[in-house]
């Protein structure tokens, strides 16, 4: 590679990997092994300081995973990541670092279901709270943040589709406070928009999503933009305080602007556990060698679909950014130029029922629970995803009765379209 900055597909072929040093492999191996010989006492007892960089033990770091690792930081154009086994896990480990009981995390409410649920119950048992922002506008978080904050949360594209949000506005509002911007930026990947380019200090990523892009590996990422200042307050101690186990060491004054993405590996992914396979890492790995041309191919196909559905006369509405008339067109022109991505949602003028009879009739799309597959996917959200959601939670979260979820596949649009018209016709 030359001395200029790479450009977004040489990054996603090559970052993090080079050609196997004693094998010459140019793929990258799968190190499937749990563990990894020390080349002397010393040595061992270096890595166990954090002394040196190196493998110990696959839960903590793998030669795999931190080509992924790597990938998705160049990618983010963050300063380091740590990859786990699911987006859940790096929302538990993001703020695992950040939380203690009785701080709390102010969120968006349009994220996606199981974030909703982690955040109102599972992590209550730990003793952090949510603070749900009224709206979507950067002063429903200010108001929203009080002395026991932590972080602000929130999606770049929000599930369950066509809402773009004003990371500048509410990273401007985070900073005021002085507490770190969390974006999950799994619907809109880095392809169609860089998070830390406006202003987030941590970027989260299903992997499972568009980023392995092949729906067939579960993974998840922390990145650390590199731009927080920890020690500006003392909210923060985990980055901040002496670490009895690592010879008193403060993780942030020892690792500066990759600090956050340490704390959660050698803190969180060390106690937590949810290590990722290096299978799965290899497989995410080559879904992201691709990851330009899919969502460009994603992102247009979703808007000849949206456009064919606002068209028709069984369909009351459609939410994607990239129609001129949707009120988030101007959001996505600033903030993911190249396209609104594949997932979005629109109403049925039937209801409930036109909802389950219109998943029944299609053909080509896959109805199930997940998003950002080569193929093309549907779903009822509030006969499943949603489901356990407080019929007001519902609609706050855009799932209200009549309303389908749809993520755009890879295949031709005219086959698309040609399903969805065949079972529009019998709803
Ligand atoms: C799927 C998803 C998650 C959870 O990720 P898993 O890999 O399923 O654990 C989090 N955020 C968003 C936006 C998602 O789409």
């Amino acid at each position: 590679m030359s001395d200029s900055t790479p450009g977004f597909n040489t990054l996603a072929i090559h970052a993090g990997a080079k050609p196997d040093p004693t094998t010459g492999a140019r793929a990258t191996p799968i190190y499937q092994t749990t563990s990894f010989v020390f080349e002397d006492v010393d040595h061992a007892a270096s890595l166990f300081g954090l002394q040196a960089f190196g493998n110990i033990y696959t839960r903590i770091t793998n030669p795999t995973t931190a080509v992924l690792e790597e990938r998705v930081a160049a990618l983010e154009g963050g300063t380091a990541a740590l990859a786990v086994a699911s987006g859940h896990s790096a929302q538990l480990i993001a703020l695992h670092t950040l939380m203690a009981p009785g701080c709390n995390v102010v969120a968006c409410k349009r994220m996606y279901g199981g974030t909703i649920n982690q955040l109102s119950h599972s992590f209550k048992n730990f003793g952090w709270d949510v603070k749900w922002a009224e709206g979507l506008d950067a002063k429903s978080f200010a108001d929203q943040i009080d002395e026991n904050t932590r972080a602000v949360f929130i999606e770049s594209l929000a599930n369950p589709g066509g809402v773009v949000m004003d990371i500048e506005g509410i990273s401007a509002v985070a900073k005021e406070a002085g507490i770190p911007l969390i974006v999950d930026n799994t619907m809109a990947t880095p392809y169609l928009c860089q998070p830390i380019k406006h202003g987030a200090d941590i970027v989260l990523h299903s992997l499972t999503k568009f980023m392995g892009g092949h729906g067939n590996s579960m993974g998840g990422a922390i990145v650390d933009a590199g731009t927080f200042d920890w020690a500006a307050s003392d909210k923060y101690p985990m980055l901040t305080e002496p670490r009895p186990e690592y010879n008193d060491m403060r993780l942030f004054e020892t690792f500066g602007n990759i600090a956050f993405a340490i704390c959660c590996r050698v803190l969180g992914l060390r106690d937590l556990g949810p290590a990722i396979s290096p299978q799965n890492a290899f497989m995410l790995i080559t879904g992201i060698e691709t990851l330009a041309l899919r969502m460009q191919k994603h992102s247009d196909n979703a808007l000849q679909v949206a456009e064919f559905l606002q068209c028709h006369p069984a369909v009351s509405w459609v939410s994607y950014a990239g129609l001129p008339n949707d009120p988030f067109y101007q959001a996505h022109k600033k903030y993911c130029p190249k396209g609104a991505g594949a997932v979005f949602t629109f109403g049925l003028k039937g209801g409930y029922d036109a909802g389950i009879e219109l998943v029944k009739g299609l053909t080509l799309f896959s109805h199930l629970a997940n998003i950002g597959d080569t193929r093309s996917l549907i779903i009822h959200p509030a006969s499943t995803t949603h489901r356990q959601l407080s019929d007001e939670q519902k609609k706050a979260a855009g799932a209200g009765p009549g309303v389908v979820r749809l993520s755009i596949g890879i295949e031709d649009a005219a086959d698309i379209i040609a399903d969805l018209k065949q079972a529009l016709e019998k709803v």
